[in-house]
């Protein structure tokens, strides 16, 4: 490697020019296209994990790309004070996939989707009823409320103070939730699918007890859609596997397939709350991103993207139950967790199978988390099999 090379992508602690938030990267990436990446050296990696759950159509998907150049050849920015086109069709389409009756906020981000969730909720409840019931277990993202939203204590003791309101019950415990709830909760905030909390599902009984509790005790019924939205779990929305509507739903990261953009989604009567100057945002929503997003929704809908995730999530689920160190598989649709057996550490797994040239994550000490392009192949999965077996092989020999 050239002496340029290395200064450009050494990310050791100490010389790096990055923030030590993360722990330095075992690998840079420079090139991607569908379900494949390519390294610094040329090396090419099976890609299960999307960027987080978030290239659902893969990487450089030719229809965002093409969206992208147009888009930056014709307009690039404006602001909010001022309209744009593809930002009022792609609110279109996805009040339309919510089942309508909504309006949207667009973000840069899913912890902004949040934000303006929890924004939105303290305005809708008035003064005194502010406060955000969310689950043990549930991550909802990194500024200082959605921090403290999220349902795990060990992310946000160090930060203290946080913004008061935010209240934590044990997850898919109905009368955990109803004990929390008094006079000063305005919204219970849930994910579908726990997923950086392990790949947890909320179940049926849940959902439905829980949008029942709402209706009775006049709440927000919000639902953090941020990893679990559009297609990924088998339905257009996780929420949609348990036949409840929520008044409120927030979304990132496949809207973009990669480039930055949120939302947050709310029944009209609710986004009334806000009025003009309420909340803001200087590139939500912005041209370049829209651009993107409606590209993302053309394909999406174009290929049937949550047929496409059941279809290849009921393969994938075949292709680790095959292997004998998985004890079980949960997860929805294409966003699944590798419970591995006792004994076996999910981070050596996940380190040995980049090794191998397949890009996994320990999304608990002993589960790997899957959340590859919905655009999968039957010939990637069963490589993807294959170079698993070889990263379990690789742990063994070492230990
Ligand atoms: N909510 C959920 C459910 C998430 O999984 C994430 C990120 O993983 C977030 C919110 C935060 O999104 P972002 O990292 O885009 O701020």
């Amino acid at each position: 490697m050239s002496a340029a090379a290395t200064t450009t992508t050494d990310t050791t602690a100490s010389t790096s020019p990055l923030m030590p938030t993360y722990p330095p990267a075992a690998v840079t990436f420079t090139r991607g296209r569908g379900t494949r990446l390519w390294d610094v050296d040329g090396k090419e990696y099976l890609d299960l994990l999307g960027g987080l759950a978030v290239t659902a159509l893969g990487h450089s998907h030719p229809a965002v790309a093409e969206a992208l150049a147009a888009q930056a050849q014709t307009l690039l920015h404006t602001s909010n004070l001022f309209g744009t086109v593809p930002g009022l069709e792609v609110a279109r389409t996805l009040d339309r996939l919510l089942g309508g009756g909504g309006q949207v906020f667009f973000t840069n981000s899913g912890a902004e989707a949040n934000e303006c969730a929890i924004k939105l909720a303290r305005r809708w409840g008035g003064r005194g009823k502010h406060v955000v019931v969310s689950a043990l277990g549930s991550f909802h993202g990194r500024t200082l409320a959605t921090l403290h939203a999220t349902g795990q204590p060990q992310k946000w003791e160090a930060f203290q103070p946080l913004p008061e309101g935010f209240r934590h019950v044990a997850w898919n415990d109905l009368e955990a939730l109803e004990s929390a709830i008094d006079p000063s909760v305005a919204a219970i905030l849930l994910e579908p699918v726990q997923g950086e909390g392990g790949v947890n599902p909320a179940t049926a009984e849940y959902f439905g007890g829980v949008r029942k509790l709402c209706d009775e005790r006049g709440l927000l019924f919000v639902v953090d859609e941020v990893q679990t939205g559009l297609g990924r779990t088998g339905e257009w929305f996780g929420h949609q596997h348990f036949g409840v509507v929520p008044d409120v739903v927030t979304m990132a990261k496949a809207l973009g397939n990669g480039v930055p953009i949120g939302a947050c989604w709310a029944k009209a009567d609710v986004a009334a709350a806000f009025e003009p100057g309420d909340h803001a945002t200087t590139y939500g929503g912005q041209p370049l991103a829209a651009a993107a997003a409606r590209a993302v929704l053309g394909v999406m809908e174009e290929i049937d993207a949550p047929a496409q995730a059941r279809e290849a999530g009921a393969k994938l689920t075949q292709v680790l139950e095959a292997d004998p160190h998985v004890a079980e598989v949960r997860g929805l649709g294409l966003l699944l967790a590798a419970q591995l057996n006792d004994g076996i550490d999910a981070r050596e797994v996940a380190a040995a199978a980049l090794g191998r040239g397949l890009v996994v994550n320990a999304v608990t000490p002993t589960a790997l988390r899957l959340a590859p392009s919905l655009l999968i192949t039957d010939d990637d999965l069963a490589d993807a099999g294959a170079r698993l077996a070889q990263a379990f092989a690789d742990v063994e020999a070492a230990s």
